[in-house]
């Protein structure tokens, strides 16, 4: 099976950080040679990181696959297997990456290939397939300056990201968006002394009960369409060196997935009122936010759940939830996007003895080859 003679040659390249790009394009060249004729082909490169398009088409409007090709780094001596020397057992492929999501990319090389044989496709618009790196880190040296330097040369008029959303049954999600990411740490100062006398000094351990019982209580303003903000503080901790002193500052990380309605730099700014009303120092150190994003074509959407529905034999259910994906580059540049693939969690992505069902990548590919076909039909 193509999907899978590919699968194996993509995990037995070791590409934690994004590494060893040139040998996945190699790949992909390599099976583009045996099986087209004419495919376009440009790479981009950022600070080290490679990112590839392939194209093909004559039509003006343009309809984009894309995946990562980067994996998340292993425990060697927790897998039963090497990670990236691919096993097959049992309709499972096993390797780092298996599906999260070198798999998904595996379905969209063949995808990309079978479409482009395929005349009415070809005449009709165009198909891009881009395999980026730096997903599992910032995207901001993969997908989103890739995207920044083709947007204007192809017509992206609908997208679709194979990432491994799926729960019990391969391709039984579609994401039609996900949850922003907001990373905020607040650094809160009170006045030190001596515990016998807590009246006399600020416990600044006292700020930070202040705040975990605010974000308990945090009133969200959440959209309908999307799941729930959760707010999670995942680690606390005073300078405090010894039991009878009161620490000078305190440090609380939150751990926010915010839904589009809410606003994380609102939280923030309540945090810092509640503690200065009550006498704290204040300071916040955050990463980069991740915007919440949704897709914007209801009528891709519903195409979309017709095709999984017609694959797999039930209707797909449509969630927000899971980390962030490259597709929010997508949304922000106004363009529709959609995510489906293989089963994730239950298949151990980021884990030990990661593994894809091949049964999960063939699916995936159909419903890509589909998505595009429907669509050309349409225009
Ligand atoms: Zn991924």
């Amino acid at each position: 099976m193509e999907e899978v003679d590919l699968l194996k040659k993509l995990i037995s390249i070791n590409t934690i950080n994004s590494d060893n790009g040139e040998k996945i394009k190699e790949i992909i060249k390599d099976y583009f040679g045996l099986k087209l004729a004419k495919v376009d082909f440009e790479e981009f490169e950022f600070e080290g990181i490679k990112n590839f398009v392939f194209s093909f088409g004559k039509g003006e409007k343009c309809f984009a696959f894309h995946g990562h090709y980067d994996v998340v780094p292993v425990e060697r001596e927790k897998w039963d297997t090497d990670p990236f020397e691919p096993v097959e057992k049992d309709g499972y492929i096993y390797g780092r990456g298996a599906a999260d999501m070198k798999g998904g990319v595996a379905s969209l090389i063949v995808a990309f290939a079978n479409l482009s044989k395929n005349k009415e496709v070809v005449d009709k618009c165009k198909v891009i397939l881009m395999v980026t790196g730096d997903e599992e880190q910032t995207g901001l040296k993969g997908m989103k300056p890739t995207l920044d330097k083709i947007v204007k040369k192809f017509n992206i008029i609908r997208s679709l990201d194979t990432e491994p959303t799926s729960t019990n049954k391969g391709c039984d999600t579609i994401k039609n968006g996900r949850r922003g990411v907001f990373w905020l740490e607040t650094i809160i100062t009170g006045v030190p002394g001596h515990a016998s006398s807590p009246s006399k000094f600020k416990n600044p351990i006292d700020g930070a009960y202040l705040v975990i019982e605010n974000l308990r209580n945090y009133k969200l303003t959440d959209k309908p369409d999307m799941d729930k903000t959760t707010i999670v503080p995942t680690m606390v901790h005073s300078d405090g060196g010894a039991y009878n002193v009161v620490p000078t500052t305190a440090k609380i990380k939150i751990d926010m997935r915010y839904n589009y309605g809410t606003d994380p730099v609102l939280f923030m700014k309540n945090i810092e009122t509640l503690l200065m009303k009550n006498g704290f120092g204040v300071e916040f150190k955050h990463a980069p936010i991740d915007a919440a994003f949704k897709n914007t074509d209801p009528k891709y959407e519903k195409q979309l759940v017709e095709i999984v529905k017609d694959v797999i034999g039930f209707i797909p259910s449509l969630e927000t939830t899971g980390g962030t994906s490259d597709a929010r580059f997508f949304t922000s540049l106004g363009i529709p996007s959609l995510e489906i693939g293989p089963r994730g969690y239950s298949n151990n992505i980021h884990g030990n003895n990661e593994r894809v069902a091949i049964e999960d990548i063939v699916n995936t590919r159909k419903i890509a080859e589909l998505a595009v076909i429907k669509w050309v039909e349409e225009l």
